[in-house]
């Protein structure tokens, strides 16, 4: 999920591997390494900042023309210096960089342990050196273990691989994670993004899925993993400014994030079975559950709580962190699952440690591999968006809720409560990341130009039913946030207990308008407020039925009711944005607020 680059010529490659890293680190990372070929394989590697490793081990010295280098955001296992990357099979004689997740890579591992391989990290990488080599042992050359390799691979990949047998070549393999390659003169780049590479070549190939390359300093051949067919690309010519460079093309980090949520949610929903598994014995195994966490996580609890309840029938206490402690009812038969982004939220952390200290047993979720909630928690559960760097939260709560909606499908089926529903449902949130990428494509133009139009307003009201109702919470917040416009997500039930007398002419309201038993409910709720003069946006399951109701219509395509969030969140966040950069203020860095807040 973060930086892979890699060098093929005739200068030292050191120096060029070191520099196209730097221009990674904005991805987010927690340990780069690189290696080089000259004689023999030179590897070096640790946890921490780029600049801190480069000094202390000297990498812009390592020798060679040809070589990796890699910024890692941990998966599987910590981040330390056994489990950075590069990663060498067991003769030593292959170092891979991978950005990704296998997803078979327990079977894969044991599979080679049966012929006699020997492991010394946690990672999910670690197996691909070392089925190069099987099949290198086979007789077979690098370039065809490595096709041989790829092919058993499952998940989201990006690989480089070079070898001392052969070390006048990087291989590199796609599917799903990013790989660019740039065309020199006598020489060739390879990077996960453009921006790495812009200053040495503005010629470039880029890699697709299920497809591999050979680079050689005079000549690139991309074959397709499966037939080993040759593909013909003709190079393209890239046009870029530095600055948009950094962000991979986006002018912000929030949009950037905000379009990468159908990956974040992918990614998130390939995390291991067992663990799910596992999670779901642990709720199920207490005479009370609690979920804590604050601000966007909070949001994704609930979420997870009418999923919860409607699916499994498991009544869950959601509990916003800070407040816990006062709450009480606390003992070893209570089961607490703390939810947070970055694993280091004060608040959130407080209240595990009071939890435990009465006796209760603590689970996370987290996006961060090793961060302090996984050091106090008795289970560890990860979600798998990659570095969220802007400070609004946007594809961890969109990780974070997918991976949520599979808890409650699987604690549907321990319960014997969903009937055969949840296969059905499990298909259908795997399709969910294509159809959130619609949706982005789709809402992207309409809101932008909404959002225009809003840029006046001093306050927005959001209103939603059931599942509606999480998610205008989150709305609100992120129109808070980043535009500083007074903004309220409520039920739409509660409007007529008072806030019905906030509604008058011209009023903004967004109503959401989720599918479900509810929907005709929050049909109502919008002739309600359109009585009262409100300017009423519907955000709405299809909404054929309220284009004449209502003064913009955002239409979702339809989905299964409790996994809606997922889409309709989208033209919320992006409201949020287009209303930002309107008013001319910078959405990734809005005032007061941090990204990780480790006070209490
Ligand atoms: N899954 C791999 C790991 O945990 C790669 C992570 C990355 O993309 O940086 O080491």
């Amino acid at each position: 999920m973060c930086g892979i680059v890699g060098y093929v010529g005739s200068r030292p490659a050191a120096p060029i591997l070191l520099e196209a890293l730097k221009r990674l680190e904005y991805r987010g990372y927690d340990s780069a390494g690189m290696a080089t070929v000259f004689q023999k394989l030179v590897v070096r590697k640790d946890r921490g900042r780029i600049a801190d490793i480069a000094r202390r081990l000297k990498l812009a010295e390592m020798p060679g023309n040809l070589g990796l280098g890699h910024t890692r955001w941990a998966t599987h296992g910590e981040p330390s210096r056994v489990n950075a990357h590069p990663h060498l099979d067991n003769s030593k004689k292959i170092a891979v960089v991978h950005n990704g997740i296998i997803e078979n890579y327990s079977e894969l591992r044991k599979f080679l342990q049966s012929q006699g391989y020997r492991f010394a990290s946690e990672t999910d990488t670690e197996v691909v050196p070392n089925l190069i080599s099987y099949f290198l042992r086979q007789g077979k050359s690098l370039e065809r273990s490595v096709r041989e390799a790829a092919r058993r691979l499952k998940g989201s990949f990006a690989l480089a691989i070079v070898s001392v047998e052969e070390p006048d070549r990087v291989i590199a393999v796609r599917q799903d994670s990013p790989l660019i390659i740039g065309l020199g003169n006598g020489e060739v780049f390879l990077a996960s993004d453009i921006p790495a590479m812009l200053q040495h070549t503005k010629r470039v190939l880029v890699l697709e899925n299920g497809e591999m390359a050979v680079l050689t300093p005079e000549r690139v051949v991309i074959k397709k993993i499966n037939s080993g067919a040759a593909v013909e690309r003709e190079p393209m010519t890239v046009n870029w400014t530095a600055e948009m460079a950094e962000k991979g093309g986006y002018p912000h980090f929030t949009l950037k994030e905000i379009h990468q949520q159908p990956e974040a949610v992918r990614d998130t929903l390939l995390a291991p079975e067992e663990e799910l598994k596992k999670l779901a014995r642990f709720l199920l195994g207490a005479r009370r559950v609690y979920f804590v966490a604050c601000g966007t996580s909070y949001h994704a609890a609930l979420v997870a709580k009418y999923a919860l309840a409607k699916l499994a029938e498991l009544p869950v206490e959601v509990m916003i962190s800070s407040e816990f402690g006062e709450v009480g009812s606390l003992d070893d038969k209570t089961a607490v699952l703390a939810i947070t982004q970055s694993g280091e939220t004060a608040d959130t952390l407080k209240a595990v440690a009071s939890a435990k200290a009465a006796g209760a047993k603590v689970a996370c979720l987290t996006n961060v591999v090793g961060s302090s909630i996984t050091r106090m928690s008795d289970l560890i559960c990860y979600t798998y968006a990659g570095p969220e760097i802007s400070v609004v939260a946007t594809k961890t709560f969109a990780a974070q809720v997918a991976y949520l909606l599979r808890l409650a499908i699987n604690l549907a089926k321990l319960r014997g409560r969903s009937g055969s529903k949840h296969n059905k449902l499990t298909a259908e949130l795997k399709e969910l990341p294509d159809v959130m990428r619609e949706v982005l494509a789709k809402v992207d133009p309409q809101v932008k130009k909404l959002a225009g139009r809003l840029l006046p307003a001093n306050d927005i009201y959001l209103i939603g039913r059931g599942v509606g109702y999480p998610l205008v919470l989150e709305g609100a917040l992120k129109i808070k946030e980043i535009t500083y416009i007074h903004s309220e997500g409520m039920p739409a039930g509660e409007l007529k207990h008072g806030t019905l007398a906030q509604i008058e002419e011209g009023t903004p309201v967004i109503a959401v308008v989720t599918p479900g038993e509810m929907r005709l409910k929050m049909v109502s709720n919008v002739e309600e407020v359109k009585a009262r003069g409100a300017r009423v946006i519907a955000i709405a399951d299809n909404g054929k039925d309220l284009r004449e109701h209502v003064d913009e219509l955002i239409s979702i395509p339809h989905t299964e009711e409790l996994f809606s969030p997922l889409l309709f969140i989208i033209p919320l966040q992006l409201l949020a944005y287009y209303i930002t950069v309107g008013k001319g203020q910078d959405p990734d860095r809005p005032r007061s607020l941090a990204k990780s807040v480790t006070v209490e």
